[in-house]
């Protein structure tokens, strides 16, 4: 298979081209059209397998279509939850790289640093948001993020916000969220809270192993 098989938009394409990419791997291969058909999922994979352009490629794919040119964009249509600052980063850099040639705005926040330029990008407006859980509630609470609009969940490496404590916080971000969201489940490992956590939050997913 190659990416030319999974139907992307030809600004996607180009920017895979651009990278070297020619072959999706296998967690791809599985979850781009099961994202791609607007279903739920749950992917077991660790990092390095490909999961961020899993989720990052058919997101925006799904995202280019439906903002178009679309002048006022004013709400946040995609949101990516991940325990750290290292991982949030290196997300938007994935953002970044597969939707240069898409008119998509993306914006990472995390804490441990200022908010004031995060707010002001947030004013802007944002269609991507990547976030870790503290900032994130944080910034909401305060009012500069409203995820009434929200299509796209996901949370990414399920088992270490669990680990690090923030299951909680997963669940209230997940309740901010509209009913009608496409939720994205990732995680290495499976435990039971983590099937606890799908089972209550995700609608009929789509299981994926790599
Ligand atoms: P991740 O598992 O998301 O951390 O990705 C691991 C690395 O694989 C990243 O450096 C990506 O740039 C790279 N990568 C992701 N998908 C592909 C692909 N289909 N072909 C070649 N490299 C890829």
């Amino acid at each position: 298979m190659t990416f030319q098989d999974l139907n992307l938009l030809q600004n996607i394409q180009h920017a895979l081209s651009d990278e070297g990419y020619t072959t999706p791997t296998p967690i791809q291969q599985q979850a781009i059209p099961i994202i791609l058909e607007g279903t739920d999922l749950v992917g077991c994979a660790q990092t390095g397998t490909g999961k961020t352009a899993a989720f990052a490629i058919p997101i925006l794919n799904l995202l280019h279509r439906m903002v178009g040119s679309a002048q006022k964009r004013k709400n946040i249509r995609a949101l990516v939850v991940t325990p750290t600052r290292e991982l949030a980063i290196q997300i938007g850099e994935s953002f970044d790289t597969y939707g240069r040639y898409t008119n998509i705005r993306q914006l990472t926040i995390f804490g441990g640093v200022s908010q004031v330029s995060q707010v002001d990008q947030l004013k802007k407006g944002v269609d991507v948001l990547i976030a870790t859980p503290g900032r994130l509630l944080d910034l909401h609470k305060q009012g500069y993020i409203d995820l009434d609009h929200l299509h796209n969940l996901v949370l990414d490496e399920a088992d270490q916000m669990l680990d690090m404590g923030f299951i909680n916080d997963v669940k209230k971000i997940i309740k901010l969220t509209p009913d009608n969201r496409q939720t994205l489940l990732f995680s290495a490992t499976m435990p039971i809270a983590i099937r606890e956590l799908a089972d209550s939050f995700l609608t009929k997913p789509k299981y994926v192993s790599v």
